[in-house]
């Protein structure tokens, strides 16, 4: 799983490794705005809601102030806009802050990013004079204008590479001094957070001659939260689904999905093998949910009432294999959740393994209409309908 920080997270960061990044401020009411626009001086401003998502401009999220009274109007326009596009989802996600900025004067949009690349599993640069777009689009249509880069897991760019940057993005002299140092910072970066993504899109050669970051998107891979505890701070549980956060809570490893069917499964593997299955079967599973090999019948029930708010869902699929996890653990979870709740939904279950006879004998005596079955397959189809 990745913890995802907002653009003024990302630049709160940024700057400490000696970025170039265009004074900024956030505020969460109007009046806050006023004050930061009277503080920094501002007459004119960029206004950008901070959500967990991208495209902000295209959804009218990111704005152009022309006078102090425009920022205050700005301001309370964007703050608690919801927005709505492909990356946020139906549901969409709330705007609670917005950054202010002094605008700057664009010459060229560049597109730099770093992330790690799972196939040759290294740290790897991303560049494009093509910023400002969807780097996935330029990478459809004009693939010859992206650079990529394999970097070691020193975060340490070395000079021939920096070199060939300023090339690939035709900067020359300064700019090409100040664009190379904004990447060497930018890798190191990427490193030293434990980043599973840090792109700056766009990165601009302002009229002034500088390169400087316009936006900033930093994802970290929640593997490496034990020594990130500034970042731990930062994170933002508003900008979930309130099943997500749940599972957050309870340490469920938990993924929304577009499907209907809700699937509790014991191990990751499992968990995709299941999903593939119903894929299989002709259904679509509403989620990825792995209780994992230590829960207990408090975690089990709180994953099963995490399914069932979602009002997606019109049949559950239950598949455990015990190894370490006790089948009746599961059963007891299970049971106690589904009756507290009264459920009407289609409950399928598939136990095996540690402990199954007693899993069994607690579901066929829980009073609860259950439609069993002993291997995945027969499962799958049962849970479909
Ligand atoms: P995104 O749409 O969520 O990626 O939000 P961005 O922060 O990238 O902003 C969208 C676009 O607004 C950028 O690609 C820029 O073209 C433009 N933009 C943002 N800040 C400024 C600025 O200070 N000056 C100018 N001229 N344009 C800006
Ligand atoms: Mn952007």
């Amino acid at each position: 799983m990745i913890v995802n920080l907002h653009e003024y997270q990302a630049k709160k960061i940024l700057k400490r490794f000696g970025l170039v990044i265009p004074e900024f401020s956030v505020a969460s009411t109007t009046d806050e705005a006023k004050e930061i626009a009277e503080q920094l001086g501002l007459d004119q401003a960029v206004l950008k809601i901070q959500v967990h998502a991208g495209g902000r401009g295209k959804a009218g999220g990111v704005k152009f102030a022309k006078t102090r009274t425009q920022i205050a109007q700005l301001a309370r326009e964007l703050i608690g806009m919801k927005m709505i596009n492909q990356q946020t989802g139906p549901d969409g996600v709330i705007a609670h802050k917005i950054l202010i900025s002094k605008p700057v004067d664009i010459v060229r949009e560049f597109y730099l990013g770093t992330l790690i690349d799972r196939k040759s599993a290294v740290p790897v640069l991303i560049a494009s004079p093509e910023g400002g777009m969807e780097i996935e689009e330029v990478a459809l249509k004009t693939p010859e204008k992206i650079l990529t880069m394999p970097f070691g897991f020193d975060g340490r760019l070395r000079s021939y590479q920096l070199l060939r940057l300023a090339k690939f993005m035709g900067w020359e002299g300064e700019l090409a001094k100040k664009g190379m140092q904004t990447a060497a910072g930018l890798a190191k970066c990427f490193i030293e957070t434990d980043a599973s993504l840090l792109e700056i899109n766009p990165l601009v050669q302002t009229k002034g001659g500088d390169i400087v970051i316009l936006d900033a998107k930093l994802a970290i891979d929640d593997n490496a939260l034990f020594r990130q505890s500034e970042i731990v701070a930062m994170y933002d549980p508003g900008q979930v689904s309130l099943q997500e956060a749940a599972a957050k809570e309870y340490d469920l490893a938990y993924i929304p999905m577009h499907g209907d069917i809700g699937c509790m499964v014991n191990g990751a593997g499992l968990a995709m093998a299941t999903m593939d299955m119903i894929q299989l079967c002709g259904g679509a599973p509403a989620n990825f949910l792995d209780v994992g090999g230590s829960a207990d019948k408090e975690k089990v029930a709180e994953g099963f009432r995490i399914i069932l708010s979602d009002p997606k869902v019109r049949s559950i699929l239950v598949n455990i294999f015990g190894g370490i996890m006790n089948c009746a653990t599961i059963a007891e979870g299970v049971i106690a959740a589904a009756q507290e709740l009264k459920i009407r939904l289609p409950l399928t279950v598939r136990l095996e393994g540690n402990n199954v006879e007693e899993g069994k004998r607690l579901f066929r005596e829980s009073g609860l209409k259950i439609q069993s079955a002993d291997d995945l397959k027969t499962a799958a189809q049962l849970a479909v309908g």
